[in-house]
């Protein structure tokens, strides 16, 4: 059965973030509430200074989220907002998750709006980096599931016969001069991240991986490129080439492009 994947949407998961927001809010407020009584038993200072830093750690967040709307929107956001954005990302994800089961919203369609916020926000840094600092990660069901060789271990050993696309993607990467990984999960993909200690990845997973190790990685630079399951989920997958090799152009310094302009002409 072909998945047919519907077109992420960025405010779905900017209004569950700020659901997220308010509840958490409203959750502070009540354990600062409960606890107030038991405090001022220790101390008349404590429900105060208890109070003024959950005020803080709000704020905190709350500015977090106000970073990740003003990218979105297209305003430069300083630095600071974009470390507070992601650290408000990482707390209020799961929350996010559960706030759209209440709305009958899949984890899938969230985890999509995420990885659509994330490409925005990385591509608004306009990050460029020399290609050997670009690492292209594939999981590993892009290969044909009766392929016998090897892959994972050394990329090379692909005989680029056609029958699935990690020919392609091997074309791709050494046209320019990029690292390709081809890995069987995230433990993996850790372990070659430290190893190659890229300073960009573009990823290629499904949404539950690809949402993972955006955030895992943070705050390396990811573009993350959702693949295609026309045989259903892990076996077979597909990518969009046009779409990978558009990212790993813009990705790449423009000295390097202009080379292979010239190069190509
Ligand atoms: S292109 Fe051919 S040799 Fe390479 S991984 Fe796919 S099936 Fe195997």
């Amino acid at each position: 059965m072909i998945e047919v994947m519907p077109r992420p949407k960025k405010r779905l998961f900017l209004v569950l973030i700020i659901l997220s927001l308010l509840i958490a809010g409203f959750s502070i407020y009540g354990l600062w509430k409960v606890s107030f009584s038991g405090l001022a038993d220790i101390s008349h200072m404590l429900p105060q200074i208890f109070g003024f830093l959950l005020i803080l750690l709000v704020l905190a967040i709350a500015s977090g989220v106000a970073g990740i709307i003003l990218a979105i929107i297209g305003f430069p956001t300083p630095r600071i907002f974009q470390g507070l954005a992601w650290s408000a990302i990482n707390l209020l994800f799961p929350m996010a998750i559960r706030v759209g089961r209440l709305f009958d919203i899949e984890k899938e369609t969230v985890e999509r709006s995420f990885i659509e916020v994330s490409n925005h926000l990385v591509k608004q840094k306009h990050i460029q980096v020399r290609p050997e600092k670009l690492l292209i990660l594939i999981p590993h069901c892009i290969q044909e599931e009766s392929c016998p060789h090897k892959i994972t271990r050394n990329v090379n050993n692909c005989k680029q016969c056609g029958r699935c696309q990690v020919g392609d993607l091997i074309k791709i990467t050494n046209r320019y001069q990029v690292n390709l990984a081809i890995v069987t999960g995230g433990t993996l993909a850790r372990k070659v991240v430290k190893s190659l200690r890229p300073q960009a990845i573009l990823a290629i997973a499904c949404e539950r991986d690809l949402t993972s190790g955006i955030q895992d990685v943070f705050p390396l630079p990811v573009i993350g490129i959702l693949n295609e399951r026309p045989f259903g989920p892990c076996c077979n997958t597909r990518v969009d080439l046009v779409k990978v090799e558009e990212t790993v152009r813009n990705f790449i310094i423009n000295e390097e492009r202009n080379g292979d302009r010239n190069e190509r002409a």
